[in-house]
């Protein structure tokens, strides 16, 4: 290990509390230490050591490449401006956050610096903490939760064998008993707090759902819990699938993510004068989203089987309005009630997990903080379906992935909240992607990218 001294003959605390992270690991029987980072395509990359160098880990990084942010969801590599083959960040992993997860194993998730030490512009982990600090410096706090949707394989990536399937159904969970039992044990055994697991609508298609914490730690918790969902299923012989569509013919994967705010110590999104409780300031938050859906589409539902997810009727959120309870508009409004022990909250149900869920929290805040900054009006409530005729807006959204990208990369405030370089490459990796695929059969992209997103 390595001696690492605050230069005045002490020990600076954080080297003392990263030695202790590591005593206590070694202790537990830890051997291996691996820090993850999520590409702009949604994919998890990690870095391994064994447990004796993680100061070293926390402190000088581990080396990786810059092109590891535009890494591809057919493993292709789409350079940008800014990044080529030349260069090396350094990837550091955030001790605070490291926790055994498996026999023999440790995780912990990293941030991209520079070889000086200071943050890489590439970084989405530490684009959101800047969005976080941004909110913070205007006296706002952001809780978020997210719901993690998945199918379960064969370890072949086939379909499961069984003899029927009821959604949401005890059937699914009697037959699936043994994993689902794991898996929550596993859940809580990390600290990660499940609140729900259920059977989900879709054949082999479960649910997961986190409770709500900071921006940073909801994502960081986002990305452990795909690893353990995918380490319990291999323990009982299946894959696990976190494509936006799985089967070209069954139901998609979301990745909704639930938003509570609060100004100092008042909820923004219950107790003042608007519809539902929603204050001044909620209703412009809301409609900062609403207001930001164009932009960020492309960082929310992008890749190329995202759009077939996104379509009325799915539950996924497929149009540019809101409402309370409304499961087919972006934003389902969730108000406080006492069947709602966590308070008001806003869900945006268009995010799906091929999204990089640093980025996609980093766009729905700096929307949310546009919105409030412009003194946005909260846009009128859609109270049925969407897509019926009513006394309401056309709102259905195009999720044709070129249209969303191509207002990815026309936008300003995209620009703005994430840095152009982010935009840039986030583009880029889709349109690979566009490229990969263009004219190929929805089943065969399906089957191509089924575990493009499963840790
Ligand atoms: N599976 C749906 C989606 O793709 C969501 C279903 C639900 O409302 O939980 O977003
Ligand atoms: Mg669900």
């Amino acid at each position: 290990m390595e001696a690492v001294s605050s230069g005045a003959g002490q020990e600076a605390p954080e080297n003392i509390m990263a030695e202790s992270i590591r005593a206590q690991l070694e202790s537990d029987g830890v051997t291996l230490l691996v820090g993850t980072a999520v590409d702009f395509a949604g994919g998890t990359h990690c870095k391994g050591v064994p447990i004796r160098r993680l100061p070293a880990f926390r402190q000088a990084g581990m080396g990786a490449s810059p092109s590891w942010n535009v890494f591809c969801a057919d493993n292709g590599i789409a350079f940008t401006s800014s990044i080529g083959p030349i260069g090396d960040l350094r990837l550091r992993l955030d001790t605070a956050r490291v926790r055994k997860i498996d026999d023999g194993l440790a995780w912990g998730p990293a941030t991209f610096h520079e070889q000086d030490g200071s943050l890489s512009p590439l970084c989405p982990r530490g684009r959101l903490a800047g969005v976080v600090d941004s909110l913070a410096a205007r006296g706002l706090s952001p809780l978020m939760g997210t719901e993690l949707e998945f199918v379960l394989t064969t370890r072949d990536g086939g379909h499961l064998p069984k003899p029927g399937w009821t959604a949401y159904g005890m059937g699914a969970v009697v037959e699936r008993r043994a994993f689902l039992v794991d898996l929550t044990a596993t859940l809580e055994a990390a600290g990660l707090g499940p609140e729900q697991i259920h059977a989900e609508y879709g054949e082999d298609q479960f649910e997961v759902s986190l409770a709500p914490a900071p921006p940073v730690e909801m994502a960081d918790g986002c990305v452990l819990a795909r690893i353990l969902i995918g380490i319990v299923a291999a323990r009982h012989n299946m894959a696990v699938s976190f494509s936006p569509l799985p089967w070209a013919d069954g139901a998609g994967n979301g990745a909704h993510l639930h938003l509570s705010l609060k100004r100092d110590d008042t909820h923004l999104f219950s107790g003042g004068e608007g519809p539902h409780g929603i204050t001044a300031e909620g209703g412009s938050a809301i409609a900062g989203i609403l207001a930001g859906l164009d932009d960020f589409l492309g960082v929310y539902a992008a890749s190329v089987l995202s759009a077939h997810r996104l379509r009325p009727g799915r539950w996924s959120g497929a149009a540019a309005c809101w409402g309370l309870e409304n499961r087919e508009a972006a934003v389902r409004f969730v108000a406080a009630t006492a069947g709602n022990p966590h308070g008001a909250n806003v869900e945006l149900k268009v995010v799906d997990p091929s999204a990089n869920i640093y980025l996609a929290a980093a766009a729905l805040l700096g929307s949310v903080l546009h919105g409030i900054e412009a003194g946005l009006p909260l846009p009128v409530e859609v109270p049925g379906n969407p897509a019926d005729a009513g006394d309401w807006p056309a709102t259905a959204i195009d999720p044709d992935q070129a249209t969303v990208l191509n207002a990815l990369e026309a936008s300003q405030l995209a620009g703005r909240i994430l840095g152009p370089d982010i935009v840039e490459g986030v583009v880029a990796v889709r349109r690979h992607e566009a490229g990969r695929f263009a004219g190929t059969d929805p089943v065969e992209t399906a089957q191509a990218l089924r575990f493009a997103w499963s840790a």
